[in-house]
């Protein structure tokens, strides 16, 4: 007899909604993760009395009233609506792409003015169905906010040319002719009130967790410890990398306590120039109103990944996404372990999806 019916590996929030939907059904589960803290990626940790977002700013946005109403038994939210401001050279302007955004840039009042505008950019240039970013993007708003505000921040971050990525990633970015600097367009959206670690914490009061933990190690010695494993660590690693090694971009983040109250008033500012070798600045006290003496701020440097760093972001192109489907075949023939999460599908989830797959498997699967 096994002592869990389930090993979870990765206590991020795939692996705690997991955990928490198979404890509450009688499951017996043990969670494991490599860190020192519980989280995965959304962990946020206490600094000077501010949490600050240490893998990166987190807010939390769903069109899903059900995943909102799910995601609030755990935590009360705040009504943090994120604006982030973008600053190319000394100019400023509000993101995503709207009417304050075209105003600033061009001088004009109304959307019609707007619209003639970017017609008259993008004539000229036609485009007929996107084949890249590049293209998309001057498809969509025309070449002064693609050159101002999407080339310079997109090649940082990707650290490849425009024209080499794909169309759908600029698709993310809301593009309106209203005056609204709301970044998403959800209808939900919010910061919980004392940090992400909080939701975790919960879906994980009843569970017994252990940190510092490596799988690989861990199951080396513990070959019959559950009936069933949830894996949510890399898939390549998982089946040692037997076909390559799938990509990620990276990120570093360097990290600052400075003794003023209010440094950028504003909790993300984007650098959209290529010369500025961020991509932004995280002032983490405003994604909470925070008035603590101090503040703390992140800048955020998009790096070239190697294995042993931090993968942040899949590079889903097409050699990767073959390469993926090749381990997915392997996956298929393990029933007596689950993939998931955004490592064990090499896809590029937001928190709202990452709880709707774990909540679909955990449908299937108990
Ligand atoms: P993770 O959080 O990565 O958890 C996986 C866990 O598994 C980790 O704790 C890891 O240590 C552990 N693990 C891995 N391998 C092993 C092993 N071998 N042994 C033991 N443990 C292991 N989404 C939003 O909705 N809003 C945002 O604002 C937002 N911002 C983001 C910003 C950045 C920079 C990035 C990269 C992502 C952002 N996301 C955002 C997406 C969000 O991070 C993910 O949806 C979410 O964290 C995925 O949870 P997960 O459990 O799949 O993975
Ligand atoms: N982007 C941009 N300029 C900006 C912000 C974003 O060109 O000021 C582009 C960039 O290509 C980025 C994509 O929009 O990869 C998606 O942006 P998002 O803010 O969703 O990126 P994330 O928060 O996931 O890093």
């Amino acid at each position: 007899m096994a002592e869990f019916n389930f090993l979870i590996v990765g206590s991020g929030l795939f692996g705690a909604v997991f955990a928490h939907e198979a404890s509450q059904k009688g499951n017996k589960c043990l969670v494991i993760d490599k860190r020192p803290h519980i989280g995965g990626n959304i962990y946020t940790e206490q600094v000077e009395g501010i949490n600050v977002h240490k893998y990166g700013a987190h807010i939390f946005h769903t069109a899903d009233k059900v995943i909102w109403e799910y995601i609030n038994q755990f935590a009360e939210f705040n009504n943090y609506i994120n604006s982030p401001v973008a600053v190319y050279n000394n100019e400023l302007y509000n993101l995503p792409f709207n009417m304050n955004t075209f105003s600033k840039l061009w001088g004009i009042k109304t959307p019609a003015e707007a619209k003639a505008k970017i017609a008259e950019q993008t004539a000229e240039l036609n485009i007929g169905e996107p084949q890249n970013l590049e293209e998309q993007a001057l498809k969509l708003v025309g070449t002064d906010v693609y050159e101002k505000l999407i080339k310079g921040y997109t090649e940082k971050q990707w650290g490849c040319p425009c024209n080499k990525l794909p169309a759908f990633i600029i698709k993310r970015l809301p593009l309106r002719f209203r005056y609204d600097n709301n970044y998403f367009n959800d209808r939900y959206q919010g910061i919980p009130i004392g940090g992400n670690t909080k939701i975790i914490e919960k879906m994980l009061e009843k569970t017994e967790v252990r940190l510092d933990t490596d799988y690989f190690e861990f199951i080396k010695d513990n070959p019959n410890i559950a009936e069933k494993t949830v894996f949510t660590g890399a898939i390549d690693e998982f089946f040692e990398y037997c076909f390559g090694t799938l990509e990620y971009r990276s990120l570093r983040f360097e990290t600052e306590i400075l003794d003023e109250e209010n440094h950028q008033g504003c909790a993300v500012v984007n650098y959209t120039d290529r010369e500025v070798p961020y991509t932004r600045i995280i002032e983490h006290k405003h994604f909470e109103f925070g008035t603590q003496p101090k503040t703390v701020i992140s800048r955020e440097y998009p790096i070239k990944w190697k294995q042993g760093d931090e993968p942040y972001y899949p590079v889903n192109n097409d050699k990767n996404n073959a390469l993926y489907e090749k381990y997915r075949g392997l996956a298929e023939n393990r029933k007596d372990v689950i993939f998931g999460g955004r490592l064990g599908s090499y896809k590029y989830f937001d928190m709202d999806k990452v709880i709707a797959a774990a909540l679909d498997i955990t449908e299937k699967e108990l």
